[in-house]
């Protein structure tokens, strides 16, 4: 995600790259093979979604799991995060503050829900419980021991409330936000699944990879863009009040969906990827940012991994936030009105499908761990592809003076400052606390790194990252152990002191 905003000053170089426009309003099949796709998506969890969206803004859906125990041990109860319960009325822990409830809710407060109809478990019913901190979370007792290895069918049939509001989820205007919607198995780690609620700051999810199918139904006046590949249009219950879209998505970790119907989609084929830039229909300037789609892409694939997947869609719609990452989709805020700081956020989103979408991690718990990769990625590409007018060493010089102010500021406030990177979302103070720390540190942190052992270097540390940990949950160690590899050097020290904060990072210009 991207919160923080104007940490860039550039001019825009168009930039003409080989494209074509097609129309999301026609069917598109796609018979893309992907060897490494098919050979990760064996063995992993299943979810069969089928949902419909009415014009009240109700999804009634059903979600059949067939559960996969790769858990290392014998389970007897299953856990999913019902995030949409972050949004109800009597949420305690909810995903948004005093600060940002205005921009999330232009038309006024709204609620929103999940609730679950029925579940069963290998066709027989089950009384499901509703758990977690905040009642966010569905419990399964199974009645019986899933051994290691083995699977069981899971069907929950539930009804969905969507908020008006600008958030991950949400309806405003014409469009519709459908992230962290459905219910989503809870990773299990350390002998226990993990449930953490809907904070407000930083991205606080944390999800295996799984296979998706799904079949949405939804009024016909909007288009739909989603994680996965658009396999059929389902003509059979197609009518003139409902368009069907029938998706698949192997060995991703989420699935989102973003409705419009006020937009535009222009495409352009880079390897066996189509990549797609949906802006609205009075927008001017859609080949421009196809292109700066693309460019990113290609900066990615060559000098961190080859993207895996056969499409990655960068969507416009109304968001809280400057963006947020999904598997195959990213929302950009329309909100923002700076040019330069729009392209930053298509630039880092995308990258998040390296750092996030491909490689995982807690982001709960460590946040840096996508978020401070993904920023100075962003930087990288604008680094070398000088075309689009952003300067490093400007953007380098904006983070260091930024930051020492930040922590001046703050030192003159309250007499310390956090300045550790290794915080669970929820315990930083605030958002500013969070942007300062995991963003604009992160950035430093790299850049730093860079100075001491070449660029060069840095970049084979992020591939080794990227190709020993793709399709994984990685950590810190991973992360240490990939740059120690490449750089025939050990850097935790290095990385520790910006971690925990004690090396000081001082203003010298
Ligand atoms: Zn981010």
């Amino acid at each position: 995600m991207v919160k923080f905003k104007k940490l860039f000053s550039l001019k825009f170089v168009s930039f003409i790259f080989a494209f074509l426009v097609i129309s999301f309003s026609l069917v598109t099949l796609v018979s893309c093979s992907n060897n490494e796709i098919d050979r990760v998506s064996k063995g992993l969890t299943t979810y069969e979604i089928t949902a419909k969206l009415s014009e009240d803004m109700k999804i009634l859906g059903t979600e059949k799991v067939i559960y996969k125990n790769n858990t290392g041990v014998s389970i007897s109860e299953l856990y999913f995060h019902l995030y949409p319960r972050a949004f109800r009325k009597d949420a305690i822990i909810k995903p948004y503050t005093s600060l940002t409830l205005a921009s999330c809710f232009p038309n006024g407060q709204s609620y929103g829900d999940i609730e679950i109809k029925n579940v069963t478990v290998n066709e027989g019913k089950i009384e499901h419980i509703i758990s977690g901190d905040d009642e966010d979370i569905l419990n399964i007792p199974l009645n019986f021991s899933l051994e290691n290895k083995k699977i069981v069918e899971v069907v929950i049939d539930f009804e969905i409330t969507i908020p008006n509001c600008t958030h991950r989820f949400g309806y405003y205007n014409d469009n519709i936000n459908l992230g962290n919607w459905y219910p989503i198995v809870c990773v299990f780690e350390n002998g226990e699944f993990n449930k953490t609620p809907y904070y407000a700051t930083g991205d606080p999810f944390y999800s295996d990879m799984a296979n998706y199918f799904v079949n949405f139904t939804y009024p016909s006046d909007y288009s739909l863009f989603a994680t996965g590949e658009r396999i059929d249009f389902n003509e059979e219950l197609k009518n003139e009040t409902n368009n069907v879209t029938k998706l698949s998505a192997k060995a991703v970790r989420d699935f989102a969906i973003n409705l419009s119907k006020n937009t535009q989609a222009v495409s352009g084929k880079i390897d066996n990827t189509t990549v797609t830039y949906v802006g609205y229909k009075s927008d001017e300037n859609m080949q421009e940012y196809l292109n700066l789609s693309l460019k990113a892409y290609k900066f990615f694939s060559e000098n961190f991994g080859k993207y895996p997947y056969s499409s990655l869609i960068v969507v416009k719609t109304p968001f809280i936030y400057g963006g947020m990452e999904y598997p195959n989709i990213v929302f950009i805020s329309d909100s923002i009105d700076d040019e330069d700081e729009y392209k930053k956020v298509i630039v880092h989103e995308i990258a998040h499908q390296w750092w996030y979408g491909v490689v995982g991690n807690n982001e709960i718990k460590e946040a840096w761990l996508d978020e401070s990769l993904t920023e100075y990625s962003t930087a990288l590409f604008f680094e070398n592809n000088t075309e689009f007018g952003i300067d490093y060493n400007e953007l380098i010089d904006n983070a260091i003076s930024s930051y020492t102010l930040y922590v001046d500021v703050i030192k003159s406030i309250r007499d310390s400052v956090n300045t550790k990177m290794t915080l669970p979302v929820n315990e930083y103070q605030n958002d500013y606390e969070y942007s300062y720390m995991i963003y604009v540190k992160g950035v430093i942190m790299f850049d730093e790194l860079k100075n001491a052992v070449g660029e060069g270097k840095v970049v084979s540390g992020l591939k080794k990252y990227y190709n020993d940990n793709k399709f994984t949950n990685a950590t810190k160690d991973d992360f240490y152990c990939a740059f120690k590899s490449a750089c025939h050097k050990d850097l935790e020290s290095f990385f520790e002191g910006y971690l925990s904060g004690t090396t000081v990072i001082a203003n010298l210009s």
